[in-house]
């Protein structure tokens, strides 16, 4: 018989994890009817200690999310500005991998909270993985990644109380004003997108692009849903957190399996390094967008989502994203926030998913020809490397050498080796172009209506530094958002000062 029918046979017949059959799996091995069990009933064994191990760590961030697969399309060219091979010719399609998520929650919590949501990118592409690992805003709250941690830790739960707090996020949020573009976006009426297909997406950071001839431009990406923008009121939003709190993965995975296949444009702003040197904002500040204006949108392909997981755990749960997986003609700016996360996200991944992480299948660059390099061993190797091969370079044995024409661009930097304070840069004039030009007058008064909902539960003194932090905008929002606390703490008979790091009140 051929071997591949004998494997087919043999997997009718219900096995153990090494693949022995089973001859019972619905009856424990005992001594007589009752009992006591038996240490060498192995199938059992088998079975128990793998349910005892099924869970891997949840995410520290981005917990609850959802995935899906598809691929990216050219439509423009773009190769004066990179080399990389994603972008090579128009009609060039290249496989990816899509994770959203919400930011704050546990991986069972509800979809429809006001959160910003991830969304990264994973392009299997002819030279490695590309991991654009953004969100739905193009900037974020913070633009030093040593406070990442503290800013995090302020969004989750009190470590006495277990309890998600108000004190501690208005407190951070209101001692660190360079947030206030970014709260400024969470609690206008996109904080709140209508499931994951109807919002826009951002790699958010700056990034380098470098074309064939080694010229560089600074870069940012953005992708625009092309089914609109949805966002849901508050209303409907609090009644699906109890009705149906994975709304959004609901969504995503029927529009997929209805064959009704979400897409989004991709575009670039690009900033030349001249551009940069002169230009009147940090243009590597992550709180900071580049005006349409001055660096106006180029299109360069689409992104279409068109295949659901076929496994939660292994397409989605073990998706591991690092934006320091960049094919050559994309690089790192000096964004601080960025070159956090090229030594964080990896970092994350090797401690929850072990320091094979690339060798599980969705992971792993399988455009490339093969992954070559002199890596071996480690906790679950999967691949192994030809048995002649050394596990050390430079050596006089193997063919597989480096290739110059991969370096990076050589760039200068200069300056003194400081700790320097970003806090008190321009916080506030692109957050009172987005309140006063971009927002419409119901869309600001909604605004100030969500942030005064919230705001109203922490303690007074907070409350005023936030306030006045939303007055240096412009005197107009901190007056509204003033107003409205006015109201919801005369309702609920608040009182100053409280300060007290732990409190009791409802
Ligand atoms: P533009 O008028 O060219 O751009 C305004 C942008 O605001 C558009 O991209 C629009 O997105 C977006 N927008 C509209 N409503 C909201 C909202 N509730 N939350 C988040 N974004 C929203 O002006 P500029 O480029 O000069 O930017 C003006 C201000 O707009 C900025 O200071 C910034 O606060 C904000 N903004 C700018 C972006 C940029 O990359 N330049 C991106 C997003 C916001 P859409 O076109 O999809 O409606």
């Amino acid at each position: 018989m051929d071997p591949s029918q004998q494997r087919a046979e043999a997997s009718s017949v219900l096995t153990t994890g090494a693949g022995i059959p089973t001859g019972d799996k619905l009856n424990i091995l005992t001594v007589g009817p009752l009992g006591p069990l038996l240490v060498q009933d192995s199938v059992f064994i088998d079975e128990m200690a793998h349910f005892d191990r099924e869970r891997i760590p949840e995410r520290v961030v981005h917990a609850k999310g959802a995935g899906a697969f598809g691929y990216f399309e050219v439509t423009h060219d773009v190769s004066k500005y990179t080399k990389a091979k994603v972008f090579e010719f128009i009609g060039k399609k290249t496989d990816i991998a899509v994770r959203f998520s919400t930011v704050a929650g546990e991986v069972g919590s509800a979809d429809t909270v006001r959160d910003p949501r991830g969304f990264a990118i994973k392009f299997y592409t002819d030279e490695g993985i590309w991991d654009l690992v953004g969100n739905n805003t193009p900037i974020f709250f913070i633009r030093d990644p040593i406070l990442f941690p503290s800013f995090i830790h302020s969004q989750k739960r009190n470590p006495q109380t277990h309890l998600k707090d108000p004190d501690m996020v208005w407190d951070f949020w209101s001692l660190r004003p360079e947030s206030l573009h970014q709260v400024t976006f969470l609690f206008s009426d996109r904080g709140i997108p209508d499931g994951f297909r109807f919002m826009n997406g951002y790699g958010s950071h700056t990034f380098k692009l470098v074309n064939a001839k080694g010229q560089a431009v600074y870069c940012k990406f953005h992708y625009k849903s092309n089914q609109g923008i949805k966002n849901l009121s508050v209303e409907e939003a609090d009644r699906l957190v109890a009705k149906d709190p994975d709304y959004a993965i609901r969504d995503l995975f029927q529009a997929i399996a209805k064959k009704d296949f979400p897409s989004w444009t991709m575009y670039i702003q690009v900033m030349t390094f001249e551009q940069a040197e002169q230009s009147p904002f940090n243009p590597f500040d992550l709180t900071k967008v580049w005006p349409h204006k001055d660096y106006p949108l180029i299109p360069v392909g689409k992104l279409v989502l068109n295949r659901n997981p076929n496994n939660y755990f292994a397409d989605v749960e073990q998706i591991a994203f690092a934006p320091s997986n960049m094919p050559p003609g994309i690089e790192a700016s000096p964004d601080k926030m960025l070159q956090g996360r090229l030594f964080s996200y990896p970092d994350t991944h090797r401690h929850r998913l072990g320091a094979n992480y690339l060798h599980l299948p969705v992971n792993c660059p399988r455009r490339c020809a093969k992954v070559s390099n002199y890596q071996q061993d480690g906790p679950m190797c999967i691949f192994s490397a030809p048995s002649v091969t050394p596990n050390y370079y430079p050596n006089s044995f193997s063919s597989l050498q480096h290739d110059n024409n991969h370096n990076e661009r050589s760039f200068c930097t200069a300056g003194d080796a400081f700790r320097h304070d970003s806090s008190t840069e321009d916080n506030v004039s692109q957050v009172k172009n987005f309140y006063k030009k971009t927002l419409s007058e119901a869309e600001r008064q909604r605004l100030c209506e969500n942030l005064a909902l919230h705001l109203k539960d922490a303690q007074i003194f907070i409350q005023k530094r936030a306030v006045k932090n939303f007055s240096d905008v412009d005197p107009d929002y901190g007056a509204r958002i003033q107003t409205l606390l006015d109201k919801h703490n005369k309702t609920c008979g608040k009182k100053e000062p409280l300060h007290s790091y732990t409190r009791c009140d409802p």
